[in-house]
Formats: C-alpha cells, sequence, structure tokens
C-alpha cells in the first residue's frame, strides 16, 4: 500500500504525546501493545511507562528504523485489522492510528483481554464513539462499541500537531472495558449486533420499518413508533429480550 494511504500523519508536539503516554499508562504498566508506532514518537513515551512495548507496523521500513532505535521494542511488521492482538496476554493497547482502519483496530482491540485502550482517531469517530442516545452521532457504532467498554473523549488534536497535518480534526479516546452484555440479559452478543444493525439500517424511520420483516412481533410493542437513535443501550437490551423472547422481563 502506498504511503499515503497508510495514514501516515506523525505526531510532532510533545506535550500531546506525553499526554496519551499518560492516558495508556497513569501507572507503570506490564505489557503495552501499541498500533502504528510509525518513526516511534509515542513508542519511546510508552517504553519508559511499560515493562515491555509490542509495536505493530504495516510499513517494513518504519518498523526496520524502529528495531535499530529501540533495542528493548518487539517491532511485528503485520496489518493489526487482521491480528489477534490478544495473543500476548492483558494488555494496554494504544497508538495514533491510521483512520482508514481506526474503526478495525478498536473492534480488534474490543476482542482482545484489554485492560484499557487509548486511541488517537478521527474526531467524527471519537464523537460516534461515545454519542448518547439523541445525537446526531448516535448510531451501530456506539451500540456495538458501549456494550463493551466505556468511552471518554479526552481531548481534541487539531491538524497543525502532524506531520503532514490531515485534513481532519483529531481526538483521543480512552476505552476502558466493561462487561455488560450480562446484565443486560444478551447472551448472545453477535445475535444482538445483528439485531442493534438492523434497528439502525435506515436511521430516520421507525423501529417497526426497520425491524417489521425480521420481528413480526415489534408491532404490537409500545417502541415500534420510536427510532433507533432514540433508545439507549438497556433499551435496546430490553426490546431485543422481548422480541427474541428471551425470558426477563424488567431492564437492569
Ligand atoms: N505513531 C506514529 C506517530 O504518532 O507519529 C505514527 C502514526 S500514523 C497516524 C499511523 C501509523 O500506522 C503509520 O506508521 C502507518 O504506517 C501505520 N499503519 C497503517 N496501517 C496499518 C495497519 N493496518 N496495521 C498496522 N499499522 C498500520
Amino acid at each position: 500500500m502506498a504511503r499515503q494511504r497508510l495514514g501516515q500523519h506523525f505526531l510532532s508536539q510533545g506535550s500531546i504525546l506525553e499526554r496519551i503516554a499518560q492516558a495508556a499508562c497513569p501507572a507503570r504498566e506490564p505489557l503495552v501493545v501499541e498500533i502504528g508506532p510509525g518513526t516511534g514518537a509515542l513508542t519511546a513515551r510508552l517504553l519508559t511507562r511499560a515493562d515491555r512495548v509490542v509495536a505493530i507496523e504495516l510499513d517494513e521500513g518504519l518498523a526496520a528504523g524502529l528495531r535499530q532505535r529501540y533495542s528493548p521494542l518487539t517491532v511485528m511488521v503485520a496489518d493489526a485489522r487482521e491480528m489477534d492482538l490478544g495473543r500476548w496476554g492483558p494488555a494496554v493497547i494504544a497508538g495514533n492510528l491510521p483512520y482508514y482502519a481506526a474503526t478495525q483496530i478498536i473492534e480488534r482491540a474490543l476482542a482482545s483481554p484489554l485492560t484499557r485502550g487509548v486511541f488517537l482517531i478521527q474526531k467524527e469517530v471519537a464523537e460516534r464513539l461515545c454519542a448518547s442516545p439523541g445525537s446526531r452521532d448516535y448510531g451501530y457504532l456506539t451500540i456495538a462499541t458501549q456494550l463493551l467498554a466505556d468511552v471518554e473523549l479526552l481531548f481534541g488534536v487539531p491538524p497543525s500537531a502532524f506531520h503532514p497535518p490531515p485534513k481532519v480534526e483529531s481526538a483521543v479516546v480512552r476505552l476502558t472495558p466493561r462487561a455488560k452484555a450480562e446484565a443486560l440479559g444478551i447472551a448472545d452478543v453477535p445475535r444482538f449486533l445483528e439485531f442493534a444493525s438492523r434497528c439502525f439500517r435506515q436511521k430516520r424511520k421507525t423501529l417497526r420499518n426497520n425491524l417489521a420483516a425480521f420481528y413480526p412481533g415489534i408491532d404490537s410493542l409500545p417502541e415500534s413508533s420510536r427510532r433507533a437513535e432514540q433508545l439507549s443501550l438497556a433499551q435496546f437490551a430490553a426490546l431485543y429480550r422481548r422480541l427474541t423472547g428471551m425470558a426477563r422481563e424488567t431492564a437492569p
């Protein structure tokens, strides 16, 4: 893949790098997996805060440079979208992510035994991850992420902080894993996520419109005339349980 297509925007502001490293490792960590280390600006700061850093970089040239510069570092040349990010065990996962692959990498991180995730991503995506019901950014990505983790938008980063500057604004998010599915009565997470994606299929339409073909029972429920963007995660879970005939009747 050509360099510009790898989303190579290198962070040059020390204060921002320090804030990301501090958010990733507020105290010393046994293991940090860094995605997209690039030339190592963040890596150097993570190495001072963790016993071990594993860096996953798709660009072979950059990976070779990192190996030369940082001897205690484990560098892997790989596509983070296709990796089992849990292969080293529980870890903090952090990185200034390539925009084109950010949501897939975050999905991978959430599928691993994540201690904490701290990612610099496009601001629009950060807002979707953190969104509340009723906001324009609230959608399937919000539900899929917030089912597995608490998400905080920590701070914004302007294009001028990068070389070369990207065309969009960026922001740092922190993901703290929380096992919410069981408490919400969701036994089969993939099935629930399929339900959620159907709810949001046509965002401006009612739940009746989006769901009738899959769950005929929707017609008799009071939620049928509402839109998916109006429902909280707990309300989605309650609706899912009722439509799929699951036992629990009370929302947590
Ligand atoms: N961490 C560096 C910094 O802050 O200056 C570089 C960040 S740059 C936005 C993204 C980095 O991710 C680049 O070094 C790029 O080569 C690498 N990258 C792009 N796609 C990747 C992928 N699929 N898996 C792993 N690394 C990737």
